[in-house]
């Protein structure tokens, strides 16, 4: 079909069309926030298909598998036809994972790896340190000791590399051990963790480069969080013909601390040195008023070359720099000020247009409370992950065991859970025959429930419930293969009859705490993502087969289901690397608030951001040594807003240890004097005019003058109990003359007082 290509250039200025349709082989395309980087990235993908090019010769990385899938949605508008689906779209580790299911098998990878999520790291480590009464570190340190070896891997350092680079001391012997076992043991469970994704990528293009023979070109978003692994990838992808395009911002790198390598961009030019390199400067995302303050911040860091930004909007409000006396109080401001800022808006603003943006997520806690309170309805993006909560845990490892029951850690969670009388003796006796005889979990298990070897450690009860636990393992790997149907709602069926076998409704509700019917639905709605998964997947719309190539694929033996159920289980497994699921509130129409991290949030936008908890410790946070990166942190949260920013902090604060409150000092990086004239310290007056420039900012119709009022009268004061009304007579609109707490928002609605 033809395609407009009028369609893709609509709308993009003069600087961004010249590169969506750049000639050049290499491209970086470097620009500060919100000057279209992500959107002429989408249109220069959206072109070439227009101009012909097959989709599954198109890599395309991005940061988040939202990211992608966004990606993928505005494209489809752009040019539609459908070939959107056939690209090598998603996250490095979710391509990485997809080019090693194929092609593994040609460096010795057993074909059905999985994918060892943040859990098994975490008890893999955790176990090893237990286990060997190290003396200087104990299980605490689990988390620690994984990020060191995340550094290592993301630096390409082996163990013996290690080992070889440090000096000799028991910290770093023993470290080197765990480094070690830890692969050993990842190993024999047929595990990959999520650094090894990319590594073992890297060893089969390098060693098979045939499997990428097909790639025209590849893309990147965000490339200044990519590591030095990611960079190799990347070049390995475009060897075919090296083309690349890449768009990034330097000041937005925010993953030093998980050994991104900002010098990516120059080495680029290096390997590349006829780069071309485009700069965007106009900035279409957030009012004059933000965009200034968010510099003056980012001007801070005197080693950064300066850069051109002009706004597109006009000024509109100044960001709100406000002090509240507890961390409580503040999240009942923010709460509050939502309310009222829909209120007399006219209800312009969705719940959806507003993010509260956190340093880290142990910050949240209060905010979801009084979100909670309010009865405002919110979503995640940071704090449980949908795929670790317990009830939903427990069933993807139970999953993962009938997909492959030599993963001994999703076996070790699930073997007696639900109980099955299986004490501490139990397992060690059965880690350590299996350690023993150089076999897995599950074989021991096997044997141990038919009688065949005698297990001390576990009582005849113990046995009858190992047995019961083989059975229910292999029949239902018995129906997903012997499916030959490839219908998706038998993925349903299987996984129904698998927890009603394992009793596991009466486990959610007696074993784990809360209410029943949340957990419940979770797990429903956990098998209704996996049959909508598989559905997608079978259809093609996501994931579809990668090409064959010159390298030759892998012949695919399972039934249809458990290829798809097994693409899901990883999808899983890399959902919890950095996002949530979808919204779960319930939003009646008006939307869904989103509560995330800084880092989270990185290449969105909302109307309204909130950033609360900017004092020393938490931005720049007490355990980081790179203010720098801490600096640019906060410039990507201001950054993300486009109408109205609020940042706030309590001036008091409990500490952790004591209980006693201290005082909190406003975060250094807005402390500066020129900062706070551009910010004001009161709620902002909302005026007609305001919301026009609202409007305008947000590309939406302006309400008018009626609806406003209505809005106004209906919200009355009833919702926003904590208010008080003001005696102040030109106050047409009942406006609020001062909150709780002090000082009062100076800002009653000025509809109409004219
Ligand atoms: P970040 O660095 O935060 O990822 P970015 O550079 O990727 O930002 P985009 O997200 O692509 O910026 O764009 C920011 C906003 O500006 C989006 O809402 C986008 O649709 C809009 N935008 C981009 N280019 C134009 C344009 N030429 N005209 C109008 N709006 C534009
Ligand atoms: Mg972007």
């Amino acid at each position: 079909t033809p395609v407009d290509v009028d369609m893709v250039l609509d709308g993009l200025n003069r600087v961004q069309r010249e590169a969506v349709t750049s000639e050049a082989e290499v491209l970086q395309i470097l620009a500060p926030p919100g000057s279209g980087k992500t959107r002429t990235l989408t249109s220069r993908v959206a072109w070439l298909l227009a101009n012909g090019m097959n989709p599954s010769n198109i890599i395309v990385a991005t940061f988040t598998n939202k990211a992608s899938k966004e990606m993928k949605e505005r494209i489809s508008k752009m040019i539609g036809g459908g070939l959107e689906h056939r690209l090598i779209i998603g996250t490095f580790h979710s391509i990485a994972t997809r080019y090693l299911r194929k092609y593994g098998h040609l460096i010795g990878l057993p074909s059905g790896f999985g994918i060892a999520d943040t859990s098994d790291s975490a008890t893999i480590i955790s176990r090893i340190i237990k286990k060997n009464k190290y003396s200087t570190m104990d299980g605490n340190d689990a988390g620690n000791v994984k990020s060191r070896i995340s550094n290592l891997k993301s630096k390409m350092q082996s163990v013996d590399e290690y080992i070889a680079s440090q000096k000799k001391s028991s910290h770093n012997d023993e470290f080197a051990k765990i480094y070690s076992q830890y692969e050993k043991d990842l190993k024999s469970s047929n595990l990959l963790d999520f650094d090894d994704l990319l590594l073992r990528c890297l060893d089969l293009l390098r060693a098979h480069p045939l499997c990428v023979s097909n790639i025209e070109t590849v893309l990147i978003d965000e490339f200044q969080d990519t590591n030095l692994v990611q960079f190799d990838l990347m070049c390995l992808f475009a060897s075919r013909r090296n083309k690349i395009t890449i768009v990034g911002d330097p000041d937005q790198s925010i993953y030093g601390f998980r050994a991104a390598e900002i010098g990516n961009l120059n080495t680029m030019r290096d390997v590349y040195p006829h780069t071309i390199v485009i700069n965007l400067e106009e900035n279409y995302r957030s009012s004059a008023a933000i965009l200034t303050c968010s510099l003056e911040v980012i001007e801070q860091d005197k080693s950064r070359p300066q850069k051109g930004i002009t706004p597109t909007h006009e000024v509109g409000i100044s960001p709100v720099l406000r002090q509240l006396p507890s961390a409580d109080a503040e999240a009942r401001w923010i709460a509050q000020e939502v309310l009222r800022l829909r209120a007399v808006t006219g209800n312009l603003f969705s719940f959806d247009d507003i993010a509260i943006l956190v340093r880290s997520g142990g910050l949240a806690r209060e905010i979801e409370t009084q979100m909670t309170q309010k009865c405002i309805p919110y979503r995640l993006l940071a704090g449980i992950k949908f795929f670790e909560r317990a009830e939903v845990k427990t069933v993807l490892d139970y999953l993962r065991v009938i997909l492959d029951p030599n993963n001994n850690e999703a076996l070790l969670r699930v073997l007696n859970t639900p109980r099955r009388g299986l004490g501490d003796k139990a397992f060690k006796e059965l880690s350590a025959m299996a350690e023993k005889k150089e076999t897995s979990i599950w074989n021991i298990v096997q044997k141990a429930a038919r009688g065949d070897i005698k297990m001390g450690g576990i009582s005849s009860p113990g046995i009858v419930g190992l047995s019961k636990f083989v059975k229910v393992i292999k029949d239902t790997q018995n129906a997903l293969k012997s499916e030959e149907s490839d219908d998706p709602q038998m993925v349903s069926k299987i996984i129904q009859s698998l927890l009603e076998k394992i009793d596991y409704k009466v486990f959610v509700a007696e074993k784990l705490q809360g209410e029943f019917d949340d957990r419940w639905q979770h797990v429903e709605e956990f098998i209704t993502q996996a049959v909508e998964f598989c559905e997608n997947l079978i259809a093609g719309i996501d994931e579809p087969d990668l090409p064959d190539t010159e390298a030759g694929g892998e012949p695919v033996e399972e039934s249809v289901l458990a290829v798809a159920l097994g693409k899901f289980l990883a999808t899983a497994a890399l959902a919890s690397v950095k996002e949530g699921p979808e919204a779960t509130g319930n939003g009646d129409g008006a939307g869904v608030l989103t509560i995330s991290t800084i880092h989270n949030a990185k290449g969105l936008e909302w109307p309204i951001v909130f950033i609360p908890g900017c004092y020393t410790g938490s931005i720049p946070h007490s355990r980081s040594d790179d203010h720098d990166e801490e600096r640019r942190l906060l410039y990507v949260a201001m950054t993300r807003a486009q109408a109205l920013l609020y940042l706030s902090y309590p001036s008091e604060l409990r500490d952790r240890k004591s209980g006693e409150m201290q005082d909190s000092n406003l975060c250094s990086f807005l402390a500066e004097s020129k900062l706070k004239t551009l910010m004001t310290d009161r709620g902002p007056s909302i005026t007609l005019e305001s919301i026009l420039s609202f409007s305008n900012i947000m590309s939406r119709a302006c309400p008018t003058q009626e609806t406003v009022q209505a809005t106004i009268n209906a919200a009355g004061l009833s919702m926003l109990d904590d208010w008080v009304e003001s005696d102040d007579p030109t106050s047409k609109y009942g406006g609020y003359s001062k909150d709780p707490y002090e000082g009062g928002y100076g800002s009653q609605p000025q509809y109409g007082v004219k």
